[in-house]
């Protein structure tokens, strides 16, 4: 299906910078130089205030989810520092979209969605229920949906063009694809930061059961890119909810899911159509879920900086 039409028609007009591409939910831009010719190494990344749910872009927007989401990768960076470099340049960018952008080094991307599980849920719980094994590692019996695993798992996956369905990759497929030598850096890399995110959200009372990063390549070595540990990459979930044997609810979009499945809703999601408009306490309700998780996990205080 593409990027949708409602995406890149509500990408804002920058002064200065060429407008690349719009995602599901993020808009990059190249900045101009100064004989206005886009750069190639830099980029721009948007988040916007754009919702998914059911693999379909919501009509509504939840209003500064896209600055939440921002602030909070870029407090996961800095965490993860030590651990690894990150593509972060520069938090001054147009006044249009402070708050929720971010200028970064634009990177040859590794062609692999690198994901790790420390719980068993969505595509791996589908493949142990089928083979016994998740990424092609044979588990121990009697696991169930939400199960922690007996250790962080990486689980690699294709990054297919907007709008496919990436593709389980097997280990040996990643190597084949970047080397030996940075198919074993991605997989310990991801694995740990996985680790460390989950032992500074335990404290804060959220589980991150799984997560999607992405790395780009300089001289050799891999850099952290895109966005991290956002309850977009990642599935966040109430730690004091948490009980294998059943879907666990999700920190963020748990609101969201529950009507649009409820009979108010009026939405068949087997139809294959694209789901209605949020009514306003639904809309209301997700925002201070994400406001919540941010401030949770930070321990700061959130205030919406960017333009209204
Ligand atoms: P969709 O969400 O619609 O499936 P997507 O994941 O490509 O598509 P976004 O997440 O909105 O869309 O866009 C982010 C894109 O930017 C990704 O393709 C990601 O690989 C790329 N990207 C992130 N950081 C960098 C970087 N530092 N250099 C180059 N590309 C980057
Ligand atoms: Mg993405």
């Amino acid at each position: 299906d593409g990027s949708p039409p409602s995406a890149a028609a509500s990408a804002p007009d920058l002064p200065g910078y060429a407008h690349l591409y719009s995602g599901k939910v993020r808009d990059l831009y190249a900045p101009l130089d100064d004989a206005g010719h886009p750069r190639t190494d830099r980029l721009l990344l948007v988040a916007s205030d754009r919702i998914s749910a059911f693999d379909f872009v919501l009509e509504t927007p939840v209003p500064d989810k896209g600055e939440v989401l921002t602030r909070m990768s870029l407090w996961w960076f800095e965490q993860l520092a030590d651990l690894v470099p990150n593509h972060v340049v520069s938090t001054d960018v147009p006044d249009a979209v402070r708050g929720r952008a971010v200028l970064v080094r634009r990177l040859d991307m590794l062609p692999v969605e690198c994901v790790a599980r420390a719980y068993l849920t969505g595509g791996g719980l589908r493949e142990y229920r089928a083979d016994g094994t998740v990424s092609g590692i044979a588990l121990p019996d009697g696991l169930t949906d939400g199960s922690r695993l007996p250790e962080p798992l990486f689980t690699p996956s294709t990054k297919a063009p907007s709008g496919q369905h990436d593709e389980p990759m097997s280990y040996a497929q990643v190597e084949a694809a970047v080397g030996p030598d940075l198919a074993a850096r991605a997989r310990d890399l991801t694995t740990r930061i996985l680790v460390r995110g989950n032992e500074l959200a335990a404290e804060r009372g959220i589980i991150i059961a799984d997560t999607k990063v992405e790395f780009g390549v300089v001289d050799g070595g891999l850099v952290l890119a895109d966005e991290v540990l956002t309850p977009d990459s990642s599935r966040f979930w109430p730690a004091e909810e948490w009980e294998p044997g059943h879907p666990q609810p999700s920190v963020d979009k748990e609101f969201v899911r529950e009507w649009l499945l409820s009979p108010a809703s009026g939405w068949d999601k087997a139809s294959g159509e694209a789901p209605p408009p949020l009514p306003d306490d639904v809309i209301e309700r997700t925002r201070a879920k994400y406001v919540e998780a941010y401030e949770r996990l930070t321990g700061r205080s959130f205030t919406a900086r960017g333009a209204a």
